[in-house]
């Protein structure tokens, strides 16, 4: 199969990861027989040093052009916000583009591989039970796109944020939860408040009825509150956790620990018509820029993740997996994952996950 990706590698470990992440499509594509056309193009710093703009128009057309995006990720140096290069950095480049594309949906797949318990805070029985969730959130509504004011006179002012909700955004985004599940073990954890907040009523209404055309998964329903304390006691019970804005953006950080490290965790961005951006969770992390061993796997399950949400490669996607999982179990770990001081470089490690794609 023939596909375009935009790829935007951005600043810091972008670059280095991103080449990772090339490597191991690469090896996709040939075992595969996919044709991967990568259409680079700049973003972030990169792009302020070579156009004068964080987001140039000939970026935005090669991803218009594609049929996937692929990201790295953009900034400086804290200590450097307010040099024109660096200064509204994310704001006029990774929020600009998730806003030309009206991207409503998040995917963040957390998994603890096995080789890696040592990285964990959680008791070995509990580690032993398994944890790989994937969080669904809606990213267009809620308490976040409210009206929202402050007024009144000093020492008794009053602010407002409007949590908002419609039926039509909610059924969307359970449906994307609940299509993941069946390819995974068919459960969906729906998270709300519906004991006191209206719209958490009207999400737990239209997930129940979204749920009824998908016979086969179970669903559960989890006040907010109580979902942040079982999440942590009995993560295996966790399948898909299907979250409104605001209560996604704290239990996905709160999961996102079980991984390990930053370096691990990919997403997925999707719009109204399933056009994705994938991206590591973490940022540009300047202060290990350059040195070569940044985690390259956050990247490379990015690109595992673009296969099989934009180009519904489900063979392809495992295969990335798998080798994912066998690259660790050979004991090959960066600085952040390892056991001990024993650690392999960036490129090392893409190199072994490319090899075990092939072998
Ligand atoms: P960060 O995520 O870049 O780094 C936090 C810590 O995690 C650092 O110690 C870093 O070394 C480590 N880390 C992150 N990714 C890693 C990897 N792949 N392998 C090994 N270690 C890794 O967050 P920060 O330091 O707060 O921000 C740095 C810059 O990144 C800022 O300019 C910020 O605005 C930007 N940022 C960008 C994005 C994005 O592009 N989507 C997201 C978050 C932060």
């Amino acid at each position: 199969m023939k596909k375009r990706i935009a790829v935007l590698a951005g600043d810091g470990i972008g670059p280095e990861i991103m080449d990772e992440a090339i490597k191991v499509l690469n090896a996709v594509a040939g075992r595969f027989g996919h044709d991967f056309e990568y259409d680079f193009g700049l973003i972030g710093g990169a792009a302020f040093e070579e156009f004068g703009e964080h987001f140039p128009a000939v970026t935005l057309d090669k991803c218009r052009r594609a049929q996937a995006i692929l990201f790295g990720s953009v900034g400086g140096p804290v200590g450097e916000m307010s040099s024109a290069k660096w200064k509204d950095c994310e704001t006029k480049s990774i929020l600009a583009l998730r806003k030309a594309f009206d991207f409503s949906i998040n995917l963040r797949p957390v998994k603890l591989y096995e080789d890696l318990w040592h990285t964990s805070v959680l008791r070995d029985e509990v580690l032993a039970k398994g944890i790989d969730i994937l969080c669904v959130r809606e990213l267009s509504e809620d308490v976040y796109f409210g009206a929202k004011s402050i007024e009144g006179e000093d020492g008794a002012r009053r602010a407002t944020d409007v949590m908002e909700y419609n039926e039509h955004t909610i059924e969307r985004v359970a449906k994307v939860a609940f299509a993941a599940a069946t390819s995974r073990d068919s459960k969906v954890t729906s998270i709300d408040k519906a004991n006191v907040l209206a719209c958490s009523k009207l999400w737990r209404e239209v997930v129940d009825r979204v749920a009824k055309d998908y016979p086969n998964c179970e669903l559960e329903h989890l006040l907010v509150d109580n979902a942040a304390m079982q999440v942590l006691k009995r993560p295996a019970d966790f399948d898909v956790i299907l979250c409104p804005n605001m209560f996604g953006d704290i239990l996905s950080d709160e999961i996102s620990v079980f991984a390990g490290s930053l370096g691990m965790l990919p997403s997925a961005s999707l719009n109204a018509e399933g056009f994705g951006l994938y991206e590591p969770s973490g940022g540009s992390a300047p202060d290990i820029a350059g040195q070569g061993i940044a985690n390259p796997i956050g990247q490379i399950l990015s690109a595992a993740m673009m296969l099989l949400h934009s180009f519904e490669m489900k063979a392809e996607h495992d295969a990335i997996v798998d080798a994912v999982a066998r690259t660790l179990k050979e004991g090959y770990c960066t600085r952040d994952i390892a056991k001990d001081h024993t650690f392999v470089a960036t490129s090392v490690m893409g190199d072994a996950i490319a090899n075990f794609i092939n072998n």
